[in-house]
Parts: structure tokens; C-alpha cells; sequence
């Protein structure tokens, strides 16, 4: 019997190894009780449980990650296929203005020269994005930005919008109507399965509009991909902390209350308390992956679909990101679908009645003083990766 249980553990061991593809990062099987206390239990490898265990362990603390997923990165994970570093969970483009933010991840990886330009299609039209003159152009038949300001501000000025309250008011105020019903109504409303009039205007402002041919998606100062993709950067965040994987910090904590003096949550800040005060709103999404026996299947990293009848938001082409040229390519469709509970809680839904039932179990982590929240669902932000970067750093720099 101990000799069986002996196999399964250094099977349970080597499966978690190789799921991870991971060298660096000490991923054990069970916890060793001869062990002392940890200084953080950290519930998530993601990027913000990642970077918390790299400066806690750069402080001397003990960390042990654990996460419910068989591999760690969380959603920036990366798998080569084919010699094709996949975004296994939807195309991740570094960008960020914070020189900081830029020099901290800048330990971790190489990153190359990548710029996203995506390309939308719409019905039998194709247009770049962001919204720029190449989109206006395309639309309207036009040259100078003088002509396309002017198209924009009869459409906003017939639209009789003065403050915008919501994305739909937000998004005819930006670029005009035609642009909102070509290339915006029907992508928001797949993405976020709302009507574009009850989601918050801040989600269009996410995107770029400029009046110059200049099809870059960020306006950040720095923007790349990390050569060989994301999952090295968390290798070698958690190089000095031990993580347990296929671990639910729920079953866990009932086993081990007493494994570390602290916690660090990047989980969903209402399932930590139970729901008590009802279920915060996330919006989820289904990826399909296939391997195409030819070398260039789109011609570029990301096509979107702003047609509301395609059930799919874009199809990602991962070799574009590294400029790769392997005889096959790897192309990823990415579904939007509503979050049951069981799939993964992709995007928090920051709008005014959640941000509302956000604040009551904010109130509630605020008088915490062993558990501590940080992450996209962990904070229920909207959070890019370089602010998940920057607001773990602000935090690591204040309590540890
Ligand atoms: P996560 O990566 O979600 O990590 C949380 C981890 O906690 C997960 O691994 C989860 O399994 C684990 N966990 C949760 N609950 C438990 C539990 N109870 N027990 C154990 N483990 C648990 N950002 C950019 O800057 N550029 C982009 O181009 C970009 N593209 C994106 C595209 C998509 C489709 C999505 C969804 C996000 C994108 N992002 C992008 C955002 C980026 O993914 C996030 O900012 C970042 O990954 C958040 O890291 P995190 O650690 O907070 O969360
Ligand atoms: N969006 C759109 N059309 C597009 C691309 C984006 O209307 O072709 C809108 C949509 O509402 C989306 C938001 O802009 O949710 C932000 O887009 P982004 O690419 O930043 O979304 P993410 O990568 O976070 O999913």
C-alpha cells in the first residue's frame, strides 16, 4: 500500500512537471509537514500571484502558490505547438507607459519589436483599427482628418449627444455612427452579451481614436511580445517559491488553516466570501484551437469579426507575434460565452450595479489583516498587465 501510494505520488509529481512544461519553478506534490509555516499562502500563479512571490521571496519570505489550474501563468499561460508559442487563453500583448512596469518584466524575458494592428472585418469589408485615418478613409472615401472630423461631428451633432452615459453614447460621440454600427455595436454586444447601452462607456475608451494613418492599438510607449512566450517570466518569478497545482484554495485551507501566516487572493473576491452579499457579474469565453498544415493563414496576429451573426470576436494567428515562419500555423477563434461558474471568469463586468456590490466586499477585504486581494479578480478590475504588474508592486512595496 505505502509502496503504491509511493508510485502515485512521484506520478502525480512528474504529471504536474510535464503539464507545466516548467524547469524552474518548484512545483511539489504535497506539502512537507516536517516544514515550518510559510510567511504567504499566495491562491493563484497568475501574473499578480507570480509577481507578489517574486519580491516576497526577494524579502526573504517563504511563498508557497497554489493554483486550482494544472499549469501555472494563469491566463497569460503560453504552450508551444508546433514550434508556436499559443496564447492558450487569447492573444496577450505587453504594453505599458510605466518605465518601471517596463524595466521590472524587462528581467524576466527578451521582448521583440511586435506591434498589434488589428484588422476588422465586417461583413465583406475589411478595416483597420484602431480607429484611425486608414479606418475613415476606407469608410467614408476620404483623405485628410479635416474631412473626417467633419463626417464625425455631423453624425454626433444628429445623434443629439452632449455627455455621454453609457458605451453606445460613448462610442458615436468618438468616431460617429457608422463606425459604431459597423465595427463596434455588434463586437461589444457578442463580447459582453449586453446591449451596448447598459455597459459602462469606459470599455470604448480602451481603444485609441486618432486622426493620423498610424494603425498601432496602444498609445503606450512600450509594446512587444516576450520572446519564447509568458510562461518563463512566471518560471522564473516563482523560481524560489514552492507551488502546488490542481490545488482549490477552498479544499485546501480546510486541510492546512495554519500552512502561512498570510494570504494573497487572486481569485474571485465573491466566491472568497461565500457570495454573501450575491454573485459579482464576469463574462467568460471559449477558445478553439486547430493546427493548420499552411504556413499563413490570415497574414496577420488578429482579425476581428464586428459582425454580430459571427459567433466568434476574433481569430488570433500566434505565429504573427514572434514573426515566426514553421511550415504550419496555429489559429485560436475566441467565442465570447456567458460565465456558469464553471468555466473561467475572464473579464469582470465593471458596471454601476456590480461596482455596487463590488464595494461591499471591498469593505469587507479592508478589514482584513492576514488576507490580502490583488489581481483582476481578486481587486474586480479591468486590469491590463502591466497594471496587474504595477498594483502588485505598489502593494508588495507597502506590506512587505
Ligand atoms: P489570472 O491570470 O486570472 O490568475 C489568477 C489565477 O488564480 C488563475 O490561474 C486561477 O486558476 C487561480 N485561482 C483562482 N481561484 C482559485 C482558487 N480558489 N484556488 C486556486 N487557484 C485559484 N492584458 C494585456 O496587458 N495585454 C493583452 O493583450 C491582454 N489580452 C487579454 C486577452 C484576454 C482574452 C484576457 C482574458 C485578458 C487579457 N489581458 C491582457 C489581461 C491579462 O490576462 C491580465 O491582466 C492578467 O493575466 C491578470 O493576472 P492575474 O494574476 O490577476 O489573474
Ligand atoms: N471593440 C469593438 N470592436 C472591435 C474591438 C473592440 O467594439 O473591433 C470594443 C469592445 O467593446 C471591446 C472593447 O472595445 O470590449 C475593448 O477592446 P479590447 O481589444 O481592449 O478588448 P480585450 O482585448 O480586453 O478583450
Amino acid at each position: 500500500m505505502k509502496k503504491f501510494f509511493s508510485i502515485l505520488c512521484t506520478l502525480l509529481f512528474l504529471a504536474n512537471f510535464m503539464l507545466a512544461g516548467n524547469a524552474d519553478a518548484k512545483i511539489i506534490n504535497n506539502l512537507d509537514s516536517t516544514k515550518q509555516k510559510y510567511d504567504y499562502l499566495i491562491v493563484g500563479s497568475g501574473l499578480s500571484g507570480a509577481v507578489f512571490a517574486n519580491e516576497a521571496a526577494k524579502k526573504g519570505k517563504r511563498c508557497l502558490v497554489i493554483d486550482k489550474r494544472s499549469h501555472i501563468a494563469g491566463n497569460v499561460y503560453t504552450e508551444n505547438i508546433e514550434g508556436i508559442n499559443v496564447h492558450k487563453y487569447g492573444a496577450h500583448i505587453f504594453h505599458t507607459s510605466n518605465k518601471k512596469v517596463w524595466d521590472y518584466i524587462n528581467q524576466f524575458a527578451e521582448f521583440n519589436n511586435f506591434v498589434n494592428s488589428p484588422i476588422a472585418v465586417y461583413k465583406k469589408e475589411l478595416y483597420n483599427l484602431p480607429f484611425n485615418m486608414n479606418t475613415f478613409s476606407k469608410m467614408w472615401n476620404i483623405k485628410t482628418p479635416g474631412e473626417a472630423k467633419r463626417i464625425i461631428e455631423a453624425q454626433v451633432k444628429k445623434s443629439k449627444i452632449t455627455s455621454p452615459k453609457n458605451l453606445e453614447e460613448q462610442a458615436i460621440s468618438l468616431v460617429g455612427r457608422d463606425i459604431y454600427q459597423k465595427l463596434i455595436k455588434g463586437y461589444t454586444e457578442k463580447q459582453w452579451g449586453k446591449d451596448c447601452k447598459d455597459l459602462p462607456a469606459f470599455i470604448i475608451r480602451r481603444l485609441p481614436v486618432r486622426f493620423t494613418y498610424n494603425n498601432n492599438y496602444f498609445n503606450d510607449k512600450y509594446q512587444g511580445i516576450p520572446v519564447g512566450g509568458y510562461t518563463p517570466i512566471i518560471e522564473k518569478m516563482l523560481e524560489s517559491s514552492d507551488v502546488l497545482l490542481n490545488t482549490d484554495y477552498f479544499d485546501f485551507i480546510k486541510k492546512h488553516p495554519d500552512v502561512a501566516e498570510k494570504i494573497v487572493y487572486t481569485g474571485e473576491i465573491d466566491r472568497y466570501y461565500n457570495y454573501q452579499y450575491g454573485k459579482l457579474g464576469y463574462r467568460s469565453l471559449r477558445f478553439e484551437t486547430e493546427i493548420l498544415d499552411m504556413e499563413n493563414y490570415q497574414g496577420n496576429a488578429v482579425v476581428n469579426y464586428t459582425e454580430r451573426s459571427v459567433p466568434y470576436t476574433r481569430i488570433i494567428e500566434h505565429k504573427h507575434f514572434e514573426f515566426g515562419n514553421q511550415p504550419k500555423t496555429v489559429v485560436t477563434k475566441e467565442y465570447p460565452a456567458k460565465y456558469n461558474g464553471n468555466n473561467e471568469p475572464y473579464y469582470p463586468i465593471n458596471n454601476e450595479e456590480n461596482m455596487i456590490l463590488y464595494q461591499k466586499y471591498k469593505a469587507l477585504a479592508d478589514k482584513e489583516t492576514d488576507v490580502i486581494f490583488c489581481g483582476r479578480l481578486g481587486e474586480y478590475k479591468y486590469f491590463d498587465m502591466d497594471k496587474v504588474i504595477e498594483s502588485t508592486l505598489s502593494l508588495t512595496e507597502k506590506i512587505i
